[in-house]
């Protein structure tokens, strides 16, 4: 009977997700008494604002909004991301068959392997990366082939090193820029050859675009969608998580190719129920704020960053200079791995980050610091470097 208790192969076989591994050892420590500096994982600590609160408030009294909702999102919703995409990435777009509303951009990718990945078939997935896409390839029978991001390439893979019998098999290309958890971005030019090498060798291109809205420098700003032949062959992930801090809320949206839309659309329909409308609402009024609303969250990200590479460095630090996101990057001390050194920076700092190894094996060597932290807290991160780790190459 024990047996049969068991989730499924499928199950078993995923390895833990590293957020919940860092989470229990996070709840062992506070019960100490330990006061954690949360640099961990990526969930903004600023508020969703409240012109999203109050156009929820109003819409969720709407009896109308409180039923089933449409599967691919309601139609205000969609045409309020058409306009979006028009003037924020130049992209126009059918809101009828190239857009449809998630529950979460995490949703959206799962069950975009889900309906496209058959037995055997390979993706290419970038390492360091966030670990959907290789877990969802292997639940859905597929093989994940790596692709190194290295930063000597500027994180970008390198297609030449993919070998042919690999790209002959490969179904789907994972990208994500700006990029987690590196904070680099991918230019026009370069994006412009993977584009063209999917097409050569048929690949789709599932394109998470999560953090968008999330550049230093608004001319790094990027559709895929915006490049020539990019919409026979992509499909991009949008997220409202990190731009109006509305992890919780669960909305994000898919935009591209209408064949990919309308598969994905078709495996969700037999999962899920849609996002409830007045969420969907809430959103597309919220979008038409969003120019200076984003401007503030930017600049306040550009100022963290800058405080924390002043602190970092004085500590010995070294990392990449991010261009998005608001992930900082940083090298771990010489002989020392990424495990390691999150472990020591949380049982002698209190300090949580996220061992690059998280990311996949490529991320060996590097630890992710999150910016989603108040200035106390960023003052106090330099008080506990000073005071209880030192200088990190001593
Ligand atoms: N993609 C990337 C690269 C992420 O880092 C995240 C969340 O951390 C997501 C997608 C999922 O975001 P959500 O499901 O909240 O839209």
């Amino acid at each position: 009977m024990a047996n049969k208790l068991k989730p499924a192969r499928r199950v078993e076989t995923l390895p833990p997700y590293i957020f919940k591994e860092i989470d229990d050892r996070k709840r062992a420590l506070t019960a100490t008494g330990t006061k954690l500096l949360n640099f961990g994982i990526g969930d903004p600590d600023l508020p969703t604002p409240d012109f999203i609160i109050n156009a929820m408030d109003r819409e969720m009294r709407k009896t109308t909004n409180q039923k089933y909702p449409a599967y691919d999102g309601c139609i205000s919703f969609r045409k309020a991301i058409a306009a979006y995409m028009k003037t924020r990435f130049g992209v126009s777009l059918d809101f009828d068959s190239e857009i449809m509303a998630l529950i979460g951009s995490k949703e959206g990718l799962a069950h975009f392997s889900w309906a496209f990945i058959d037995e055997g078939d390979v993706t290419l997935v970038p390492d360091p990366g966030y670990p959907v896409y290789g877990n969802t390839t292997c639940f859905s029978g597929g093989e994940p082939f790596l692709m190194p991001l290295l930063e000597k390439n500027n994180f970008l893979p390198d297609l030449s090193k993919i070998p042919d019998g690999i790209a002959k098999r490969a179904k789907i290309l994972f990208l994500n820029y700006p990029n987690n958890p590196t904070g680099a971005i991918a230019e026009k030019e370069s994006l412009q050859a993977i584009v063209d090498w999917a097409r050569k060798h048929e690949v789709i291109i599932v394109y998470d675009a999560a953090y968008a809205e999330l550049t230093f420098d608004a001319e790094d700003r990027l559709s895929i969608l915006a490049l020539p032949g990019a919409r026979d062959i992509a499909i991009e992930f949008h997220s409202f998580s990190k731009i109006f801090n509305m992890t919780g809320w669960r909305i994000g949206f898919a935009v591209g190719n209408k064949s990919l839309i309308s598969g994905l659309l078709k495996m969700k329909t037999n999962v899920d129920s849609g996002v409830f409308e007045a969420v969907q609402l809430a959103c597309a009024q919220g979008l038409e704020q969003i120019g200076p609303f984003l401007e503030k969250q930017i600049a306040t990200y550009r100022d963290r960053l800058n405080e924390m590479k002043n602190i970092l460095t004085h500590a010995g630090f070294s990392f990449y200079q991010p261009r998005g996101t608001f992930y900082l990057w940083t090298k771990c001390p010489p002989k020392m791995t990424s495990a390691e050194w999150t472990l020591k920076l949380l049982e002698k700092g209190g300090i949580v980050t996220t061992p690059g190894t998280g990311f996949g094996k490529y991320g060996e060597g590097y630890v992710r610091f999150a910016l989603t932290q108040p200035q106390e807290t960023i003052y106090e991160l330099e008080s506990r470097l000073k005071n209880q780790l030192g200088n990190i190459h001593d």
